[in-house]
């Protein structure tokens, strides 16, 4: 095992088994004397790789046969305005529930292509929780209701479905993409970047469900009309072709963890181990609503705002690394993706403990 646990919120940390398994296949993929970066994506190398990692994801997510699983380009962030110009309907109003940074820009992309109705904030609160669902003031006539499962910058999680009738409910799902089993069935369209837990950054994955594709917006650039990419099968202009590869290498990966619900309960895990940590002690503290806490992400301060580079110097030197919380919140923060080892976070548990003693 890697000595170094990284817990970068993205590009994260990858399956070692994954990178020693592209490492191997780097110069030669399966004895056609080149690597997967110069194959042809039209040439039927390529092609097996890229239908083997869609048919993976579809069988680990259960996604069902009316749903298209579109490989993109341009990040979770070109999808905050490319989801707008395809599911705006005549009215041009959605509603999108308000729960952190990453939801604050995709707020702001939809406001170039319509009316954005936010049905529910804890912007006051300081992102700190998601409002219950009894208290979102829904429009009817929405074109659809986005959500961001799981706000990477703040760590809160959804761990429930909201029902929002027949407005399609879409969700970023970049940080908890393939982090437990979700019910794709509920909602319109899920998307997110790969670099967190799926592979490396480049490539955009949005799951759509078929009936709503067709209607972009007049003037929609065609690499960002979802039924034009869905037509010529994620293949309209050059993939991420290497970043589509590593991902099939880590959705193989993910089955031999037991596929969603087998990583689920190593994430609990994490999860549970890190956050005990913090409650047990009264030098940490974690602001986020007990029922909201990401299991992904889980961002913390130290009692004392003067001694963070000296916690994190520390951490470095015992190779825990990329733990700075993010600029607009400052503090710590351990991502603990799929591919984080419970080693991983043990480690770093046992670090503050003992950072906690000598400075406490
Ligand atoms: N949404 C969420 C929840 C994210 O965490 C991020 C990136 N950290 C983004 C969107 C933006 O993703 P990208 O950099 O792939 O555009």
């Amino acid at each position: 095992m890697r000595e170094t646990f990284n817990f970068s919120a993205g590009p994260a940390t990858l399956p070692e088994a994954v990178l020693q398994q592209a490492a191997a296949e780097m110069l030669d993929w399966h004895g056609c004397g080149h690597s997967v970066m110069e194959m042809s994506h039209r040439g039927k190398q390529y092609i097996s790789i890229h239908e083997q990692a869609e048919a993976d994801l579809r069988e680990l997510m259960s996604i069902p046969e009316n749903y298209k699983v579109l490989f993109l380009q341009g990040g979770a962030t070109l999808q905050f305005s490319a989801l707008a110009m395809n599911l705006m309907r005549e009215n041009r109003q959605a509603d999108y529930i308000h729960t952190g940074q990453w939801c604050k820009k995709a707020i702001a992309a939809a406001k170039q292509f319509g009316t954005v109705n936010i049905a529910a904030s804890s912007e006051e609160d300081g992102y700190n929780h998601v409002p219950a669902p009894e208290t979102w003031l829904l429009q009817k006539d929405a074109s659809y209701v986005h959500i961001c499962l799981d706000e990477t910058i703040g760590g809160v999680e959804y761990f429930f479905t909201p029902h929002t009738g027949d407005v399609p409910l879409v969700s970023d799902i970049s940080s908890t993409f393939l982090s437990r089993p979700i019910d794709v069935s509920q909602y319109g369209m899920l998307y997110g970047g790969a670099q967190k837990n799926i592979g490396p950054a480049g490539l955009t994955i949005v799951i759509v469900r078929d009936d709503l594709l067709g209607h972009a917006l007049p003037g929609t650039p065609q690499p960002l009309d979802y039924k034009a990419n869905a037509d010529a099968d994620s293949m309209l202009n050059t993939p991420p072709t290497f970043a589509v590869y590593v991902a099939g290498l880590v959705f193989q990966w993910l089955k031999q963890q037991g596929g969603l619900s087998g990583i689920e309960k190593l994430n609990q895990e994490k999860a549970a181990l890190l956050y005990s940590a913090i409650d047990e002690s009264s030098f940490y503290s974690n602001p986020v609503a007990v029922q909201n806490r990401s299991r992904m992400n889980v961002p913390f301060t130290l009692a004392d705002a003067a001694l963070d580079a000296e916690f994190l110097k520390g951490a470095e030197a015992q190779r825990l690394i990329q733990l700075k919380g993010h600029r607009s919140v400052g503090g710590m923060r351990a991502s603990i993706y799929n591919a984080m080892p419970v080693q991983g976070v043990q480690r770093l548990v046992e670090y503050m403990q003992a950072f906690e003693k000598s400075h406490g």
